[in-house]
């Protein structure tokens, strides 16, 4: 068995974690060859010290420093450097077999970008990547021969009920359409009044998932789940009139693929990160990933209901900026980093997230997905706009 060099992209975050417990459990598969994180230097350090990695990267000089004297101080080798280009570099290397794509929102494009087009296998949890720049990275993943894996659970579930082969399309392989499950997140019996009042921390305890603050937000918000079908369509070549939500509200199942034949297939599991992850690191392998068996007698029941498009709007503004194509997807991701960073500032209130990406989509027009320029040219000009509503709806 080859060991896989792994470099891990956001390392300190909630799938960076579970990323490094599934590694620890496989010493003879894995290596690390890179961690990667903003500013958390402290938990960087420890994971550096257990995983002794090549390379440790952070945002900048200072951080850098203060990472490299503790390296130093405590005997490890590890190189640490800073800034993007030190992301792309990581995600490139030729040494490196395996990246796991694990930031937060856009700012996980340009190092996943840079994987593709190297080669890579890439696990896919930074959804964001597909929702700005779908068209271009799909390509850069077929020109390149990468191999792409998602680990996002809806779309692992997805791809695991998928004939190995889709090349074909997915309706040529009998697929009638797929069922991406929702859990409705924290507020899904909150009244459109009640609503209005919901903190941050309300909005980040989620009831099955321990996440990072940004898709807690997205998914009280039911985003998470139009950033989903969007990265669904992408990935899985599927048209959104082919892609239903259905609220879950236990998590177990995590998506469907019906057929054409009437056939409904599911994968299910307890409600844990680290089932995904071993699946995408280890594939076409099975691996232990510390997972303890589903109960299904403890669980006695499965319910299901439809996504409520009144009291959360953003799923079907999600769907509309698919359907306007070009840079739309990546104005509404720019327009939705804005107001769940506002909200978490307290300077914008719960329903105002989806006034302000409808507000920001409505001020700029959507132009082509051509290059990367053009998808980076649009987060910016949407990002500008949206902040300057956000400042505008608290001066008044
Ligand atoms: P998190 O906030 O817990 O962690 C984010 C990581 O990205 C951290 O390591 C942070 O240091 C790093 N990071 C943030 N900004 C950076 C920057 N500018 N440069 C370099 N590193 C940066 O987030 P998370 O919950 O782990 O989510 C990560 C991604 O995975 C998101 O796109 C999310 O939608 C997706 N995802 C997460 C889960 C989950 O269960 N947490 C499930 C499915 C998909
Ligand atoms: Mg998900």
């Amino acid at each position: 068995m080859n060991r896989q060099n792994v470099t891990v992209l956001g390392a300190t975050g909630s799938i960076g974690v579970n990323t490094l417990d599934v590694i620890r459990r496989h010493p003879e598969r894995f290596g690390v060859f890179a961690l990667c994180a903003n500013s958390q230097v402290q938990r960087l350090f420890a994971q550096v010290r257990e995983f002794a990695p090549k390379y440790a990267v952070v945002r900048d000089a200072p951080l850098a420093d203060e990472l490299a004297l503790r390296c130093r101080n405590a005997g490890l080798s590890t190189t640490v450097r800073h800034g993007v280009g030190a992301l792309r570099e990581m995600a490139a290397h030729p040494e490196v077999d395996t990246v796991m794509a694990a930031i937060v929102g856009a700012a996980g494009l340009e190092p996943t970008l840079a994987a593709a087009r190297t080669g890579k296998k890439i696990l896919l949890a930074n959804k964001e990547v597909l929702v700005m720049a779908g068209e271009l990275f799909m390509r850069a993943v077929r020109e390149h021969g990468a191999l792409l894996l998602p680990v996002d659970s809806e779309h692992n579930a997805i791809f695991q009920s998928l004939p190995s082969d889709i090349s074909c399309g997915i309706s040529a392989c009998g697929v009638r359409r797929i069922l991406l499950t929702a859990s409705g997140g924290p507020f899904r019996t909150l009244s459109r009044a009640d609503l209005d009042a919901v903190t941050p921390e309300a909005a980040c305890a989620h009831p099955n998932w321990v996440m990072g603050r940004k898709i807690s937000v997205d998914s009280a918000t039911m985003m998470n789940k139009g950033l989903e079908m969007i990265e669904a369509h992408w990935l899985f070549d599927c048209p959104p009139e082919q892609i239903q939500v259905v609220v879950h509200p236990q998590s177990v199942i995590h998506s469907l693929v019906e057929y054409v034949d009437g056939s409904v297939l599911a994968q299910l599991g307890n409600p844990d990160m680290r089932t995904p992850i071993a699946y995408a690191l280890a594939y076409p392998e099975r691996i232990d990933a510390g997972v303890p068996s589903l109960d299904l007698l403890a669980l006695a029941r499965l319910d299901f209901e439809a996504p409520d498009p009144d009291r959360f709007p953003c799923l079907p503004l999600a769907y509309a900026a698919l359907r306007a194509g070009g840079t739309a997807p990546a104005i509404l991701n720019a327009a939705n980093e804005v107001a769940v960073a506002s909200f978490l500032d307290r300077r914008l209130p719960f329903p105002g997230i989806p006034r302000l990406i409808e507000a920001t989509l409505a001020a700029l027009p959507a132009g082509a997905e051509g290059s990367l320029d053009d998808v980076l040219a649009a987060d910016a000009e949407a990002r500008r706009i949206a902040a300057g509503l956000v400042m505008e709806a608290g001066a008044t």
